[in-house]
């Protein structure tokens, strides 16, 4: 039996991909050149949405979008607490508060009751959470977004190229925003993107991310000018063509990636069922699930090991696991900021004491998930 390190995940990068990005540095433009464009175009395209904005990251293009909102000091953006931190500090990053949902118990997914209970007469968007790779109830969230007035803005990071309803992600929200870290579908090492069919939208978070220029320095070339006026406060949010030539040549294998990442959810789902105490997620009908993160509850009182033991056993065994996430609610930073804390969002509480993320990316074999599984068998034993 292997006995190499097993991480929770891992990117795929290959000749293609160094090929690529070689090309690219060997050409004219190191940044806002081309490969920018085509890499918005591919994602625009199996986002099925007609514009796509790439950002530096993930969590700026989550800022781009509350800055697309147009939101006042006061305003509350209603954001799922089991999420990475990241989606609420965008509501702060414009100068609003985030109000947070709890989740569903089963899916672990924002809870439609209890965002509908977190709207008040400053409300002015949801943003719904794709935790793990399966998407939200995007209807009930856009009724309810329809009936109060709201707008749905879809973080989307772990949920590239699932479906909901027959209909992409990237289409389920009037923003969506991906991420690229390493450690999701597909990489550019650091890398983001906002989709959107709203043209001033896109514009908007175009200029927000280029200091907030009118024109960029290939639209000053086109109208042969030095000539620009900044109108916004705006950032340098740009991604470069390096990463975006990256970006380019890993999209072309992310359906069969998910596809993988669906088969090695299927084999822990098999093997798991003959464990007591340890529960997959629940997932519901009518979505396709991208399978970010394969995550489990461990009953402490079935299995008689709490979630750390088990985590510094798989440790120990060379098995790496993670937990996904701290309730943002209880960060240090929010308790004191926002006055929020225990008991606010309950089922998220509860889920935290018992969630595991246990290994899963597209080169895993049968054999990777058969050494987790016995592993945890030993341990719960
Ligand atoms: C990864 C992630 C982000 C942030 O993306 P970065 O590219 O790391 O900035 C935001 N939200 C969720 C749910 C994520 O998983």
């Amino acid at each position: 039996m292997s006995n190499e390190f097993l991480p929770y995940g891992r990117q795929a990068i290959d000749d293609d991909d160094i090929e690529a990005v070689t090309r690219v540095l060997r050409s004219d433009f190191l940044t806002t050149g081309p490969a920018v464009q085509e890499f918005e175009q591919a994602v625009a395209s199996i986002a099925g949405t007609e514009h796509a904005v790439a950002l530096a990251n993930g969590t700026a293009a989550l800022h781009g979008a509350m800055h697309a909102l147009d939101l006042e000091p006061g305003d509350e953006v209603i954001v799922p607490s089991l999420t990475f931190a990241a989606t609420a500090n965008a509501v702060l990053f414009e100068r609003a508060r985030p109000a947070f949902a709890d989740v569903d118990p089963g899916s672990l997914l924002i809870d439609p009751a209890s965002a509908e209970e977190r709207i008040s007469e400053k409300t002015r968007a949801i943003i719904a959470v794709d935790y793990a790779g399966q998407p939200c109830d995007y209807d009930a969230l856009q009724d309810l977004c329809e009936d109060h007035e709201l707008t749905l803005v879809a973080d989307a990071c772990h949920s590239i190229g699932a479906s909901y309803r027959g209909r992409p992600v990237g289409s389920l929200a009037e923003l969506s925003c991906f991420s690229f870290h390493p450690v999701k579908h597909i990489t550019t090492g650091e890398g983001g993107m906002v989709v959107t069919d709203d043209e001033s939208h896109a514009e908007r978070i175009r200029r927000f991310r280029n200091h907030g220029l009118n024109l960029d320095h290939q639209q000053r070339n086109e109208n042969q000018t030095y000539r620009y006026d900044m109108v916004t406060l705006g950032y340098n949010y740009r991604l470069s063509d390096i990463h975006c030539a990256l970006g380019v040549s890993q999209l072309r294998k992310l359906k069969g990636w998910i596809e993988k990442r669906q088969e090695i959810a299927g084999w822990y789902g098999e093997a798991l069922a003959k464990l007591t105490g340890i529960e997959p997620l629940t997932t519901h009908a009518g979505a396709s699930h991208a399978y970010h993160i394969f995550v489990v509850r461990i009953d402490s009182e079935t299995t008689g090991v709490h979630r750390d033991e088990v985590y510094d056993a798989l440790r120990q065994r060379s098995i790496g696991s993670n937990v996904h996430y701290i309730p943002t609610h209880l960060h240090p930073y929010y308790q004191e900021k926002l006055g929020t804390g225990p008991g606010d969002c309950p089922v998220a509480e509860a889920a935290y004491d018992e969630i595991l993320t246990l290994p899963l990316f597209p080169r895993m074999t049968e054999g990777d998930v058969s050494r987790v599984v016995r592993a945890l068998d030993e341990v719960t034993a």
